[in-house]
């Protein structure tokens, strides 16, 4: 069998996988892109990913560019204000409520709400829309080799592929990691995330809800009404045995209890999809690249979903690879663009994941004083304006510092 050439080979069609290959197809390259799962395009369906992702403000131009975001903007729900509430009180009431207003930043949104199951739908309908790509569910990454001038990859029906990038979005287990060698640092909370959606009375006013008292934050993040009320899907963040209790609970009990957890904000709340379930952890690459190859998103790092940070750093990856490949077109793959993009990302990957590390601490916290201390905390840094400001800005990635070359 000949052996086939192109540009770039994205491993993995996940939602950053998908994403790059309409990025990379939306700028002119070849592009190939494997995945051994077919993806899931129906909320109601087996397996359907019934997480959401919160697109930070950076994320909008780059699907703009990858002519996403026509698709998705009917369906997404704006985020306008995050308001964060700590409930850590004798009892699980809100005692200190904090709102982050995003028109103090910018006139746009924070961000943007859909979910994930339709993420992929639309995303594999630009694939197709793009004659230069090529989507391939049901084919997996099964071996790599690499060259000075290629990555040479075979895959699970015995085709074989030359690419000038190897694109790793194959998530945290990443077989081509594996493949090149790169370790991973990688830390256990003890944790896991219930993910589900709910329809509640009082209308969410596009204000995402963060609840702390113990064992991790509560998320209350807004989606478009459903069946004619206010909805928002929820990520409940507990220890494992608890969120193992949760997920096995009756309906009417599992409403109860996550009501008490919201603190009654939006009244009661009725769950409207399954509960699936997430294990939580830390997980940085030692490098972001290898011969002919860049790792990004969950192949590079996982974090807690605290913050919407997980998918938007994966976009922050791929806008540096699209900046890197727009700068030397020619130089697509090779060491040169391969360095500066592990000199570009790695830091801000790192000091990122150490950020959301120490959240998601704080949000574990058990004791009653240091839940106090926390509430202090967020007191006296929500006060000081400049550092609000700062801080929400840091929140979406719009750093201002970011290394050159
Ligand atoms: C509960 C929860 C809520 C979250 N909420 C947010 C949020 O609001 N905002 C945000 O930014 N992030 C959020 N995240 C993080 C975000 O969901 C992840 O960053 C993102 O889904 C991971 O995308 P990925 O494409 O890297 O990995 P995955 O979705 O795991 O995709 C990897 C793909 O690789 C494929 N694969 C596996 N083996 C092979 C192989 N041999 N060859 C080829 N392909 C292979 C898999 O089939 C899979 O499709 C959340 C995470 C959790 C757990």
């Amino acid at each position: 069998m000949a052996r086939e050439t192109v540009d770039i080979l994205v491993s993995g069609g996940g939602v950053a996988g998908l994403t790059a290959a309409a990025a990379f197809g939306s700028m002119g390259f070849s592009v190939a892109c494997v995945d051994p799962a077919p993806p899931v395009t129906d909320g109601e369906a087996e397996g359907a990913d019934l997480r959401t992702t919160a697109f930070l403000q950076p994320a909008r131009q780059l699907l703009e560019e990858a002519g996403l975001w026509p698709r998705l903007v009917p369906h997404a729900a704006a985020l306008q204000v995050m308001r964060i509430v700590d409930a850590g009180g004798e009892a699980p009431e809100p005692r200190i409520v904090k709102d982050f207003v995003a028109s103090e930043i910018s006139d746009e949104p924070f961000g943007w709400n859909l979910p994930n199951w339709l993420l992929r739908r639309e995303m594999v309908a630009r694939l197709a829309d793009l004659p230069n790509v090529s989507f391939r569910p049901g084919t997996a990454t099964k071996s790599v080799l690499t060259r000075e001038s290629a990555a040479l990859v075979t895959f699970s029906d015995g085709a074989t592929i030359a690419a000038r990038l190897l694109i790793a979005a194959d998530g945290r287990d990443s077989p081509v990691r594996h493949a090149l060698g790169i370790d991973v640092h990688t830390t256990r909370y003890g944790q896991k995330a219930l993910a589900f959606a709910v329809t509640h009375d009082r209308p969410h006013e596009n204000v995402s809800t963060e609840v702390h008292r113990s064992g991790g934050p509560f998320t209350l993040v807004p989606l478009p009404d459903r069946d004619g009320r206010p909805s928002s899907a929820v990520v409940w963040m507990e220890t494992g045995p608890e969120v193992a209790r949760l997920a096995a609970l009756p309906v009417p009990e599992f409403e109860a209890e996550m009501t008490a957890r919201s603190a009654g904000l939006y009244g009661p709340l009725t769950l409207v999809t399954r509960r699936s379930v997430w294990p939580i952890i830390s997980q940085t690459a030692a490098r972001m690249a290898g011969e002919r190859t860049a790792l990004m998103a969950e192949a590079a790092h996982v974090v807690p979903p605290i913050g919407a940070q997980g998918l938007n750093m994966s976009l922050g990856d791929l806008r540096c690879l699209l900046d890197l490949a727009r700068e030397r077109p020619d130089g697509l793959g090779d060491r040169t663009m391969l360095a500066a993009y592990e000199r570009r990302r790695w830091p801000e990957v790192k000091a990122r994941a150490a950020g959301i590390d120490l959240l998601n601490r704080a949000s574990m916290i058990e004791t009653r004083a240091l839940r106090d201390l926390r509430a202090g905390t967020l007191n006296a840094l929500y006060s000081m304006a400049p550092v609000r400001k700062t801080l929400m800005k840091a929140g979406l990635g719009m750093n201002p510092a970011r290394p050159k070359g």
